[in-house]
């Protein structure tokens, strides 16, 4: 039977559940060997200084193309790689290569910029998972005061002891911890507090809306001022707009990220619009 014709029918239903689990496991072997093809790389998105507009800082990226599935979101496949146990794998790689790879472009002075890295709630729950990134500093030679770790939220609300003690080491290694998308999920102010984040990443859902909603503003004001008090970065995500530059920088957010500025970038074009002298 044609698609069409088993359109309305139950099993049409079958087919397309069975259509994505088979996509699903294919997806699944080919991240496997995504690693090794050399199909996963990074690209590096400015956060800009909002008073000054100087770049301060990039955040990295993963993106995954496949020769013939083209490219998947890391939204996906970081998942995919949680679920099948190979996050640990693609985590480090990730790591060290945005170590080197910044490092290449921006050595360590007066003008050397910062980078964020993502790192899954399942990542920062492996065991060696601090041993492992402090080593890849080491060797790598890039100072750790440069490198920004963003968690989300979701990590932390079942196992809120472990992640501080995990967060705590890692600040005592001299990393800085940011919390990713802010405002969505479960996250409430007093979370600002409970653990010690340098910075807050305030939602693109909030910053979409910040000129348009009283609420998202009212939101995003209360962000600012808590940040503030406890002496955090505050960065906002996918900011589209000047006029949400605007009501940002007359709010007092430090950071701008988002397509206004610029989209995530490669190493080559990073360096060649921003940082050769
Ligand atoms: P995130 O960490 O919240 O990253 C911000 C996302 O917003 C990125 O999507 C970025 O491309 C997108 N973005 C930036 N500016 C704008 C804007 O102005 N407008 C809009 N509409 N979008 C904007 P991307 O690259 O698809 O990544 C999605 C998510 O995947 C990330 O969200 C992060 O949670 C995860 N991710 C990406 N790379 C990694 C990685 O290396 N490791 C881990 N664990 N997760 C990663
Ligand atoms: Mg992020
Ligand atoms: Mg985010
Ligand atoms: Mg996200």
């Amino acid at each position: 039977k044609s698609k069409a014709e088993l359109k309305g029918s139950a099993t049409f239903y079958n087919y397309q559940l069975n259509e994505q689990i088979q996509y699903k496991y294919l997806l699944e072997e080919e991240l496997r060997r995504a690693l090794d093809n050399e199909e996963i790389f990074l690209l590096y998105q400015p956060q800009i200084d909002t008073k000054t507009q100087q770049l301060i800082a990039v955040e990295a990226l993963a993106r995954w193309e496949h020769p013939k599935l083209g490219s998947i979101s890391p939204d996906d496949f970081i998942c995919i790689a949680e679920e099948i146990g190979i996050i640990k794998e693609i985590g480090l790689f990730v790591f060290r290569q945005v170590c080197t790879d910044i490092l290449s472009v921006s050595p360590a002075g007066k003008n050397a910029i910062n980078v964020s890295i993502n790192i899954s709630p399942k990542q920062l729950m492996s065991p060696d998972f601090i041993d492992l990134i402090t080593q890849a500093t080491d060797e790598i030679g890039i100072d750790r005061h440069r490198i920004t770790l963003e968690i989300t939220e979701n990590v932390m609300l079942n196992e809120l002891e472990k992640t501080y003690d995990i967060l705590t080491e890692l600040k005592k290694r001299s990393f800085c911890i940011s919390l990713d998308d802010f405002g969505t999920g479960y996250s409430s102010l007093s979370y600002l507090n409970m653990l010690p984040f340098d910075e807050v990443k305030i939602d693109r859902c909030f910053v979409n809306n910040i000129t348009i909603s009283k609420q998202s503003k009212a939101l995003i004001k209360s962000i600012l001022a808590i940040s503030d008090a406890y002496g955090m970065i505050t960065v906002a995500e996918g900011v589209e707009k000047k006029e949400q530059l605007t009501m940002l920088h007359s709010l007092g957010c430090n950071l701008i990220q988002g397509y206004y500025f610029d989209k995530p970038l490669t190493l080559s074009t990073l360096h060649n619009t921003y940082l050769k002298q």
